[in-house]
């Protein structure tokens, strides 16, 4: 039986998730736009969950479009936003420790003839607000930095960051897919125009994802599916409603249940980690430990491959550097960007724990990867 402390890559769905869905895949099948009477009842079933999904973020029903992936939400926020307000300036800030599905984006504006600010983070893995500050320019029409890091966890200061917004007059979008259920989010208080999630990092199913959009800013942004005129024209397709109402079912439960999640959450991910402080020699901690969210815990080992770890620990299931799936054996640019030794990244791995993992899974773990630590290290040449 493996033990799986990789809730940051993707979330078992939830049975009451998946229950929930169930009806949508047999007698509920309507297409939500037929004017008949079985679409107007899936097309009200599908506005309840949009409901359901905006007050979860303090948000409006109208302000939330259904789309395909979390990569697609900052797909659109960010080519949209830039391609409806290019008139008005060509340049973007971002941080250098984004997901690929920002970072990325960004590179193709560049290509594309829009300028990129890519942020350093400070030591600690959270960017410096008056380096924000220095980096805006006359010309900056859009701000994208994540919300929280998916490899080392920590918070961004995006409140900050939105009182700038209006007085300086740039749109501020924020990718908040490892904050969703795993920290208060409110799309007022954080003071963003634009903010995507994922379903399958909040216990619904893979390939569904949520684009916040301020109902101002609506009418304004360029879409980059054309089609039907679905969500607003924003993203045209069909809907996917079963997953449309097993995401709004995951959003149901954080509103029941955050404090709940957070407080468990927080209390296997503290235990796990002061373990293996305690018990192995030579491991720290990557990232802020105080302001980060509550499942991640990146760590590194010293003097050992996070990759043989893994081989040697099999049964725990965790994550190197998400660079490595590039097949290459470059560190995480997270862990470049927070400065760590360079042959330490090689030892990180990331453990992120959810609503249904047990202190009996992380004892077993600790003692797996203590047995593991300690055969790698005895052979290697390095250590002593
Ligand atoms: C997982 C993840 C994404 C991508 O979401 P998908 O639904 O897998 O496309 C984007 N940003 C962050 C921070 C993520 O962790």
């Amino acid at each position: 039986m493996s033990i799986y402390f990789d809730n940051s890559a993707t979330t078992p769905v939830d049975i009451r998730v998946f229950e929930s869905m169930i009806p949508y895949f047999k007698e509920k099948y309507a297409n939500p736009s037929s004017i008949h009477i079985d679409g107007r009842s899936i097309r009200e079933d599908v506005e309840k969950s949009r409901a359901v999904v905006a007050k979860t973020i303090s948000a409006l029903p109208d302000e939330i479009i259904f789309c395909g992936s979390g990569t697609e939400s900052d797909n659109i926020a960010i080519k949209g936003i830039a391609n409806s307000f290019k008139h008005k300036g060509k340049h973007i800030i971002t941080s250098n420790i984004e997901h690929k599905a920002v970072s990325e984006s960004c590179r193709y504006l560049e290509e594309n003839g829009f300028e990129v600010t890519y942020l350093n983070v400070r030591e600690n893995g959270i960017i410096n607000i008056d380096d924000f500050k220095n980096a805006l320019r006359k010309d900056t029409i859009l701000v994208s930095i994540m919300l929280a890091n998916n490899e080392i966890g920590t918070i961004q200061p995006i409140k900050e960051i939105g009182q700038l917004a209006n007085k300086h007059g740039f749109i501020l979008h924020t990718d908040a897919v490892q904050a969703v259920g795993k920290m208060n989010v409110d799309v007022s208080e954080l003071g963003v125009h634009l903010l995507s999630f994922s379903g399958h990092k909040i216990y619904a199913p893979k390939g569904i994802g949520v684009l916040y959009i301020d109902k101002e800013l609506k009418n304004f942004i360029e879409p980059i599916i054309h089609g039907g005129h679905q969500e607003d024209g924003i993203r045209s397709g069909t809907e996917n409603v079963p997953y449309i109402i097993g995401i709004s079912k995951a959003c149901e439960i954080i509103q029941n249940e955050l404090h709940k999640d957070i407080e468990h959450i927080k209390s296997i991910r503290d235990y796990f980690e002061g373990r293996i402080l305690k018990e192995i020699p030579d491991v720290y901690v990557n990232g802020d430990t105080e302001n980060r969210v509550c499942n991640i815990s990146n760590i590194t080992f010293k003097h050992i491959e996070a990759e043989a770890l893994m081989v040697y620990a099999s049964e725990v299931c965790c994550s190197t550097g998400s660079a490595c799936s590039s097949g290459g054996m470059d560190a995480s640019h997270v862990l470049y960007a927070i400065n760590i030794d360079p042959v330490d990244a090689h030892g990180a791995l990331r453990f992120s724990f959810g609503r249904f993992n047990t202190k009996d899974e992380v004892d077993k773990a600790v003692e797996m990867i203590k047995v593991s630590v300690e055969k790698l290290r005895a052979m290697s040449p390095l250590y002593k």
